[in-house]
C-alpha cells in the first residue's frame, strides 16, 4: 500500500471520585480514585493512490456510545472539514467496566449513574479527538504487517447452554469452543522502525470486579501499559467478540482482594502475545483503504425474503441477575429465564413479582403491550420494553445504530456497536469474507463497541435460551440477521464500488439530558490546617516491596481532572535535585480519596515499592485543587511529604 500512518493518544480518564463506574450497573460502584489512569489511542490512515483516509480509535471506555460518537465527528469536521466524518472514523471502547460512567445520552445506561455527566463526557470526547490529532500531525510514509496467534487460558465461554445451543447434533466443530485468535497489526515508517500496533482479541475486561472502586483500564490496559513500556511505542488492546467470553470462569466472581492480581494475569498473557506476534509479523497488508457506513433502525429492520423483522427494544427477565459469572445483580430470575419459564414458575413470591413489576412499570411504560410485540420477542419475556417509551422526552435505549465497514488492504474492520458472542462474531465474519471471496481480502475482524452501544447481539439459536446474553438482546431474536443482512450490503457496495444510503439520522439528544448527582460545592480544611499539610506523614525507611503511605488534607479530584498531568509525583532525590519517578498513572501506585465530615478531603497516595527500586531518598509531592466557599473560585495548592529512604 501507498500509506501515510499516524498513531496518537490522549489521556480520558475523567473525574475518579463520587462519580459511579459504567459496567456491572451498581449503584454503589462509584470511583474513590485511580489505579490507572485511561488512554484513547488513535490510528490514521492516508491512502496515497486513491486520496482516501480512515481512523481507528480505541479507547479504555466501556463503549463509544453514540453521544461520544456524534460529539467527536463534530469537533472533527469542524477541524478537518471532510477529512474525518462518520463514514470512515471507526470509534472503539475496550470495555473496561472500571471506568468513569454518564456519557450515553440514553437513560438505562445512565440510570445507576443518577443522570448524565457532563464534565466526562467532555473529557472522553476531547481525549478522543485530542488523540486524533496527535496521530494527524505525526503522518508520515509506512506500512502495516498483520499477524494472528492464539492466546491460551484466557477467558472461557461464560453461557455454555446458551453457545451448545447452535449445535443441536452434539458439540459443534469448534476446539476450544473460545475464539482465541488475537489479530494484530504492525504500523511500521519506512526505516521499518516501529510506530505503533492495535490488536483485537475477545475477553472482557472484568478482572477487576464491582467491590473495586478504583480507575483502572483493566486487563486490556495493564496490556497496553506493559507493552507501551517494552516497545515504546503506542499500543491498543481492543476487543472484538467477547459477549460470551469471561475471565472469571477459573477463579469466580472478582472478591475484591484478588483483583490486581488477576488483572496481572489476564493482562500479561494478552501482553506477551502480542509482543510475539510484533517481533513476528511479516505479512503485509496490500490493497486499498476504502469504507462504507449507514444507519439502520433496530426498530423494524425487515430481513428480505422472510416475515422476519427486529422489534422496539426489549430487557429479558434473564438480564436482571447480571452476567452471573462477572458480577452479583438482582437474583430474583435466573438466567436462562423463558417466556414459558414465567408462565409455569411455582414459586409463588416470583409470579407475584412478574406480576406486580410490570404494574409498578406501568406509570412510565405501557400499561399494555400488543401481542404481536410479545410474540415478536419470542422467547424473551418481557420485562422492561425500553423501545416503546421515553423518560423526559429522551428513549431508554438508541434504535439507529450506525453499522461500518472499513478497509485497510486484504482486511476489512467490521464495527459493532454492542457486545457480539464468539458465535456471531464466527459467522460475520464468514458473511463479510464470502462476498469478497473473488477479491484480495482474505482477513476480517470484528471490533466491537464502536460508534454505539445497544447491549448484546446473539445467534437465534442462544437467544432461545435467554442466559444473560439473550436476554440483553434488545431487538428481539433476529438482531443478529439483520446487522448480518446490513453489513452484508454495505460490504457489496464496497466490492461493486457502489453507494449505500445514508440511512435514517439518530437524533441529538445533547439538549435533553439531566442528572441528579451532585456538584462540588466546595473544599475545606479542619481550622489548624492548610490544603496540602500532611495527615499521615509515610515512615522513616522502607525496604523493596513495601508499600508507602502518605496522607493529605487535600480537596475533591472533580475540581481539577489533571488531564495529561498527575495528582501526585513519587520524587527520588539525586544531588541536590529531586528527579520524578512514579505519578499517578504506575501500576505501583494508587490515588485514593475519601470524604471526611462535610467538605473535607483526605487523599491517600500508595507506593508498592518494586522489587529493582534503586536505593536512596524519597519524597511524595501531592498536586491538588480547592474550590473556595467564599468566591466559587478554583485554586491549586501542593503538598509534600517528609523524606524517607528505600534500601
Ligand atoms: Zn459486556
Amino acid at each position: 500500500m501507498n500509506l501515510k500512518i499516524g498513531v496518537g493518544k490522549y489521556d480520558v480518564t475523567g473525574p475518579c471520585a463520587e462519580l459511579g463506574f459504567m459496567g456491572y450497573w451498581d449503584f454503589a460502584q462509584k470511583g474513590l480514585g485511580i489505579h490507572s489512569r485511561l488512554y484513547s489511542r488513535a490510528f490514521v490512515f492516508e491512502d496515497l493512490s486513491n486520496g482516501k483516509s480512515a481512523a481507528i480509535v480505541c479507547a479504555d471506555i466501556l463503549a463509544c456510545t453514540q453521544s461520544v460518537h456524534q460529539a467527536v465527528i463534530k469537533k472533527l469536521k469542524e477541524h478537518y472539514g471532510d477529512v474525518y466524518t462518520e463514514k470512515n472514523v471507526l470509534i472503539s471502547g475496550t470495555h473496561t467496566h472500571s471506568g468513569p460512567g454518564g456519557y450515553s445520552h440514553y437513560f438505562i445506561y445512565n440510570a445507576s449513574i443518577f443522570g448524565f455527566n457532563e464534565q466526562n463526557f467532555q473529557c472522553i470526547v476531547e481525549g478522543i479527538f485530542q488523540s486524533i490529532v496527535n496521530a494527524h500531525a505525526n503522518k508520515r510514509k509506512g506500512k502495516i504487517l498483520i499477524a494472528k496467534g492464539d492466546v491460551e487460558d484466557c477467558g472461557s465461554l461464560r453461557s455454555m447452554p446458551a453457545y451448545e445451543n447452535n449445535f443441536p447434533d452434539g458439540e459443534g466443530p469448534y476446539d476450544p469452543p473460545e475464539f482465541r485468535e488475537m489479530m494484530l497489526l504492525k504500523f511500521v515508517d519506512e526505516n521499518g522502525v516501529g510506530m505503533g500496533s492495535l490488536n483485537w482479541f475477545a475477553v472482557h475486561p472484568t478482572n477487576m470486579g464491582q467491590k473495586n472502586k478504583l480507575i483502572s483500564g483493566d486487563n486490556k490496559d495493564y496490556a497496553s501499559y506493559l507493552f507501551e513500556r517494552e516497545k515504546a511505542v503506542v499500543s491498543a488492546f481492543a476487543n472484538s467478540c467477547c459477549g460470551d467470553v469471561s475471565p472469571n470462569m477459573k477463579y469466580g466472581v472478582p472478591d475484591g482482594i484478588h483483583d490486581f492480581e488477576r488483572t496481572v494475569e489476564f493482562g500479561e498473557k494478552q501482553f506477551l502475545k502480542a509482543v510475539e506476534l510484533f517481533d513476528g509479523a511479516a505479512e503485509e497488508l496490500e490493497g486499498n483503504i476504502d469504507y462504507r457506513q449507514t444507519f439502520v433502525n433496530m426498530d423494524q429492520c425487515m430481513i428480505d425474503g422472510t416475515d422476519k423483522r427486529t422489534w422496539p427494544a426489549a430487557m429479558g427477565y434473564g438480564m436482571t441477575p447480571g452476567s452471573s459469572e462477572d458480577s452479583e445483580g438482582v437474583p430474583v430470575w435466573p438466567e436462562g429465564t423463558t417466556r414459558g419459564d414465567v408462565e409455569e414458575d411455582p414459586d409463588l413470591k416470583r409470579q407475584a413479582l412478574s406480576r406486580i413489576l410490570p404494574v409498578f412499570f406501568g406509570i412510565v411504560w405501557p400499561p399494555s403491550l400488543s401481542e404481536d410485540y410479545i410474540e415478536g420477542h419470542a422467547e424473551k419475556p418481557i420485562l422492561a420494553p425500553l423501545g416503546l417509551v421515553k423518560i423526559n422526552g429522551i428513549p431508554l435505549v438508541p434504535s439507529i445504530m450506525p453499522l461500518q465497514l472499513i478497509k485497510i488492504g486484504s482486511l476489512i474492520v467490521i464495527a459493532h456497536p454492542g457486545e457480539m458472542t464468539t458465535m456471531v462474531g464466527r459467522r460475520m465474519r464468514e458473511t463479510i469474507l464470502d462476498v469478497f471471496k473473488n477479491d484480495d481480502v482474505t482477513h476480517a475482524v470484528v471490533a466491537t463497541f464502536s460508534g454505539a452501544y445497544s447491549s448484546y447481539t446473539t445467534t437465534r439459536e442462544e437467544y432461545a435460551k435467554q442466559h444473560y446474553e439473550g436476554a440483553s438482546t434488545l431487538y428481539g431474536p433476529w438482531t443478529f440477521d439483520a446487522y448480518e443482512q446490513e453489513d452484508r450490503r454495505l460490504a457489496c457496495a464496497m466490492r461493486d464500488g457502489g453507494d449505500v444510503d445514508v440511512g435514517p439520522q439518530p437524533p441529538d439528544l445533547s439538549e435533553d439530558q439531566f442528572t441528579l448527582q451532585t456538584p462540588v460545592l466546595f473544599d475545606d480544611v479542619p481550622w489548624d490546617k492548610e490544603f496540602g499539610d500532611i495527615q499521615k506523614e509515610p515512615n522513616p525507611s522502607y525496604g523493596r516491596g513495601d508499600r508507602v503511605e502518605v496522607s493529605f488534607f487535600g480537596a475533591h479530584p472533580k475540581n481539577n481532572l489533571k488531564t495529561e498531568n498527575t495528582f501526585f509525583t513519587v520524587e527520588k532525590q539525586r544531588s541536590d535535585q529531586w528527579e520524578i519517578v512514579y505519578t499517578d498513572n504506575y501500576f505501583s501506585t494508587i490515588l485514593r480519596w475519601k470524604r471526611k465530615g462535610i467538605a473535607n478531603s483526605i487523599v491517600t497516595i500508595e507506593w508498592d515499592i518494586p522489587s529493582d527500586q534503586a536505593a536512596g531518598v524519597y519524597r511524595i509531592k501531592y498536586f491538588g485543587d480547592y474550590k473556595s466557599g467564599w468566591t466559587g473560585d478554583i485554586e491549586a495548592f501542593s503538598g509534600v511529604s517528609r523524606e524517607f529512604t528505600v534500601s
